[in-house]
C-alpha cells in the first residue's frame, strides 16, 4: 500500500509520500536509543509538564487535526473532534497518575522477613524504545493511549502508522515536539508494513504494541518472540450486544444503533453481534432496524452526518463480500446490503437476521456498519452464541436481573462486560482482549506498567 492520503469521500489522492530508507530508519532508532538514555532520568514532574503542555496543544488544533483526520479516513468530523478532545483527557490523566500508579511497592512486612531481607520494593522502570504499529481507524486515540503511559514511564517512542494516515502520523511528531520533547522521544516512521520485521529484530527496540489486525499481529508477534520481546496486541473483536427481557428496549435498540455505526462501523469494540431473547427479540428487531434505516449516510465533513465512508475500497470490498456471502446462504437482509451507486467508498447501515454458524459472518469481524442478529431461547444459549467467535474484545450485555448479571460476568469470554450501556474506553480502565483479540492491557495502572522492567530491589 502507498504512503498517501487518499480522501475515502471521493477516492482522490490528495498528497504521497516516500517511505523512509534505511539510513534514515536507522537515524530514527539511534536518536531514539540515545534520547532514552538521559530521558529515563528524568522526573515525573518534568514529565507530567511536557504531557500537559502537548495535551493543551492538542485542544488548541482540534479542528485542525480534525479536519486531516475525517479526510484522511472519513469518520465523521464531530467524532473526529471528540476523538482529539478524549486523547487530550488521557495525557492529562497519566500526566496526573502515572507518579502513583509507578510508585515502588513494597511486598507484606512477613514475605520480606520469609526471605531474609531487612528491606524489599518493587520498583518500574522503563524498558527503552518501544515500537508501536498502529491502525487507521482512530488514528489519534490508538497512538496517544501507547504514547502517554508510555512516555510517562520514561519510555521513548517509535510510531509506524497505517500508511493511509500519514498526515496524522507526522502530525503527532510534530506535536510532542512543539510540546517541548527532544526530537528523539517520539519519532514516527513512515514505513510500509515490510519494514517492520527488521525494526523488530534490531536489539535497541526493546518492545512492541501493536493494534490491528489478526495477521498483522501474528506477524509482530513471531518476530517479536523470536527475538524474545515483549509485546501487546490489540487486535480485532466481534463483541456480543446481549439483550435479556428485563432490559429497557427502547433504550436499547437507541444505543445498539451508535455501538455499531460509531466510527462508520469500523471500530474493534463496536458491537457487531446482537444477540436477542425470544421474548423480545421482534420488538428489538423492529427498532433497532428503524434506528439503522434512519441514519444520515454521506459526506463526513458535514455536521450532520452521521455515517460515512469506508476508510479504503479494499475495506469496503471485504465488508460486500461477508454480507454476500450470508445473502446467498440465506440470511435475511432487514436494511442495507447493496452498495450505493457514486463516489467514495460508501456502504449502507445493514442488519441481518438468520445468521447460520456456516456463514462466514459468524465467525469473521465485520469492519463496517453491518449488523447481525441472533435468536436466543435463554440466559445459556445467549451465552453459547456470544462465546462462539474466535475473538473476545468487549461484550455488553442489557438487563435488570441481578442473577442474570452475576452469570455473564461468570461466563462471557471477553475482556470486558458493560452492562446496559455500550463499550467505551476510559483512561482509568483496563483496556484488551482474550482469545484472538490479543493480550496484554492499555490505559490505567495495568497499560502503564505493561513495558515496565518490573524491578525486585533486596537489601540483606
Ligand atoms: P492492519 O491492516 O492490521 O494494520 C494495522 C497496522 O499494522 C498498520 O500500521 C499496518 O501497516 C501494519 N501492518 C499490517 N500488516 C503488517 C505486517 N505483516 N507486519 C507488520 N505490520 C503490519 O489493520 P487495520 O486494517 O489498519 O485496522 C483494522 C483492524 O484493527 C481491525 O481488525 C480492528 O478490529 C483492529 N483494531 C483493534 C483495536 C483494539 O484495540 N483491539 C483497535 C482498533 C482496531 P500498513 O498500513 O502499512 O499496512
Amino acid at each position: 500500500m502507498p504512503i498517501a492520503t487518499v480522501n475515502p469521500a471521493n477516492g482522490e489522492t490528495l498528497k504521497t509520500y516516500e517511505a523512509m530508507g534505511a539510513e534514515e530508519i536507522e537515524r530514527r532508532i539511534q536518536l531514539a536509543e540515545a534520547t532514552f538514555r538521559t530521558y529515563r532520568l528524568s522526573g515525573f514532574v518534568d514529565r507530567a509538564r511536557l504531557l500537559l503542555q502537548a495535551a493543551n496543544l492538542l485542544d488548541e488544533d482540534q479542528q485542525d487535526i480534525a479536519r486531516v483526520m475525517t479526510t484522511e479516513m472519513g469518520k465523521p468530523i464531530k467524532q473526529a473532534r471528540a476523538e482529539a478532545a478524549k486523547c487530550a483527557k488521557a495525557m492529562r490523566w497519566y500526566a496526573e497518575h502515572a507518579e502513583e500508579l509507578l510508585a515502588d511497592e513494597e511486598p507484606a512486612a512477613a514475605d520480606v522477613k520469609d526471605s531474609g531481607a531487612s528491606r524489599v520494593r518493587v520498583r518500574y522502570r522503563p524498558l527503552g524504545p518501544v515500537l508501536a504499529v498502529m491502525p487507521w481507524n482512530f488514528p489519534l486515540w490508538q497512538v496517544m493511549r501507547f504514547a502517554a503511559p508510555a512516555l510517562m514511564a520514561g519510555n521513548v517512542g517509535l510510531l509506524k502508522h497505517s500508511s493511509n494516515v500519514p498526515q496524522t502520523a507526522l502530525y503527532l511528531e510534530d506535536l510532542f515536539h512543539r510540546a517541548g520533547y527532544t526530537e528523539g522521544c517520539f519519532q514516527t516512521l513512515l514505513i510500509g508494513s515490510s519494514a517492520v520485521d527488521e525494526i523488530l529484530r534490531d536489539e535497541r527496540v526493546r518492545a512492541a504494541t501493536l493494534t490491528g489486525s489478526e495477521p498483522a499481529g501474528r506477524a509482530v508477534a513471531a518476530t517479536s518472540g523470536e527475538m524474545i520481546k515483549k509485546t501487546v496486541l490489540e487486535l480485532g473483536g466481534s463483541d456480543p450486544f446481549v439483550v435479556m427481557p428485563s432490559a429497557d428496549i427502547d433504550r436499547a435498540a437507541r444505543v445498539a444503533v451508535t455501538a455499531r455505526v460509531q466510527n462508520n462501523g469500523q471500530s474493534c469494540i463496536a458491537a457487531k453481534r446482537f444477540i436477542v431473547h425470544t421474548d423480545v427479540y421482534d420488538a428489538f428487531a423492529e427498532r433497532f432496524t428503524e434506528g439503522m434505516r434512519a441514519l444520515r449516510v454521506g459526506d463526513p465533513m458535514e455536521e450532520e452526518t452521521d455515517v460515512g465512508p469506508l476508510s479504503t475500497e479494499q475495506g469496503r470490498a471485504d465488508l460486500e463480500e461477508l454480507v454476500d456471502d450470508a445473502k446467498r446462504s440465506g440470511a435475511a437482509v432487514l436494511c442495507g446490503g447493496e452498495r450505493p451507486a457514486g463516489d467514495g467508498w460508501y456502504y449502507p447501515p445493514t442488519v441481518l437476521a438468520g445468521i447460520t454458524r456456516e456463514m462466514r459472518i459468524h465467525r469473521e469481524e465485520a469492519f463496517g456498519p453491518v449488523a447481525t442478529l441472533y435468536r436466543a431461547g435463554d440466559l445459556d444459549e445467549a451465552v453459547l452464541i456470544a462465546n462462539d467467535s474466535p475473538f473476545g474484545l468487549s461484550s455488553n450485555v442489557w438487563t435488570r436481573d441481578e442473577a442474570e448479571t452475576d452469570r455473564f460476568v461468570r461466563d462471557l469470554e471477553a475482556g470486558s462486560v458493560f452492562f446496559n450501556g455500550m463499550t467505551a474506553s476510559h483512561p482509568a480502565f483496563p483496556f484488551g482482549g482474550v482469545k484472538r483479540s490479543g493480550y496484554g492491557r492499555e490505559l490505567s495502572g495495568h497499560g502503564i506498567r505493561e513495558f515496565c522492567n518490573i524491578t525486585t530491589v533486596w537489601h540483606g
